[in-house]
């Protein structure tokens, strides 16, 4: 059996840099931007990111893409791989999900960013021409797929873990600082807390806790949060007027009919209403809304 060695340039790297992390304010003063296609992620702008829960067939991701790129979206999001907690749910379209995603990005001059869950998948994405990688809220620790995307020269959305502290979660950016990439997001989406009356207790109070602790830019969704379409807009105005670099909801042209997640799933008229309130707290706080 193969021996685990630690690695050398990690190795090397923790002796020169004393006992800070690569994400942390310590390390590098400037808020980091973070380029994703065309998009720019970070300081002085607010983006949206906006498109269904799961890749769901090839005309109704482009129905879903206009509509996330009508209402003034920057990023297309699209799960073709989904991590579902029965098995007998949707699991998503795998490859050719990425394909569909990818298409309507392309058609609509949109990036994408869509969900890895096992590192042999990569090159998949690769050839995909897949914009940004996101890490579910479910691997954020697992440390072995981190280190092997790291390299691929992809920036990652890396999502709070169920139950991750912010220590855990910047620990794990580090994991993707240390091996290979350093243009991470962080987002937001929600921890698990003693209340069942939501879906999960979206956690507002690390938006300035991390302003001081780290570089990396922070987005907010508070779809997986929440998990009620009704109740997402209050709750995005306030993430942005919290800092927030941008948002992360779902979206869909007919919710009722979305395979995963169509509880949180907005419609049209309620996506356009969060980007308009977005554009307004952007202002209200000195930043941009996104070109
Ligand atoms: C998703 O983005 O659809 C998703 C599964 O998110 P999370 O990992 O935050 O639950
Ligand atoms: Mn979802």
């Amino acid at each position: 059996m193969a021996e685990l060695k630690a690695d050398p340039r990690i190795e090397s790297f923790h002796a020169c840099r004393g006992d800070k992390r690569m994400v942390e304010r310590a390390f590098r003063e400037k808020p980091m931007t973070v380029k994703v296609g065309n998009v720019e992620i970070g300081p002085g702008k607010v983006v949206v990111m906006a498109g269904p829960c799961s890749v769901e067939g090839r005309e109704i991701m482009m129905d879903a893409a206009r509509l996330a790129k009508d209402a003034g979206a920057h990023v297309l999001r699209g799960g073709a791989y989904k991590p579902r907690t029965s098995p007998y749910s949707f699991q998503g379209f795998g490859v050719e999900g990425l394909d569909q995603l990818k298409s309507a990005g392309e058609h609509f001059n949109m990036p994408v960013v869509t969900e890895i869950m096992d590192a042999s998948h990569l090159p998949a994405f690769v050839d995909h021409g897949i914009d940004m990688l996101q890490i579910g809220a479910r691997n954020m620790q697992n440390f072995t797929m981190l280190k092997a995307i790291a390299g691929a020269g992809i920036p990652i959305l890396l999502k709070r873990a169920l139950s991750g502290t912010v220590d855990e979660w910047l620990y794990s950016a580090e994991y993707l600082s240390a091996f290979g990439c350093p243009q991470v997001v962080l987002c937001e989406r929600g921890i698990r807390t003693y209340e069942p009356a939501t879906r999960n207790t979206l956690d507002l109070t690390v938006l300035p806790l991390l302003r001081e602790w780290t570089h990396l830019p922070i987005i907010v969704d508070p779809a997986h949060a929440v998990g009620v379409a009704r109740y997402i807009r209050p709750l995005a105005a306030a993430s942005v007027a919290a800092g927030a670099d941008g948002l992360i909801v779902e979206s869909h042209p007919r919710p009722e009919e979305a395979r995963s997640d169509k509880d949180q799933a907005l419609l049209p008229n309620e996506l356009a209403a969060i980007i308009a309130d977005a554009r307004v707290q952007a202002a209200v706080n000195g930043r941009q809304f996104h070109a």
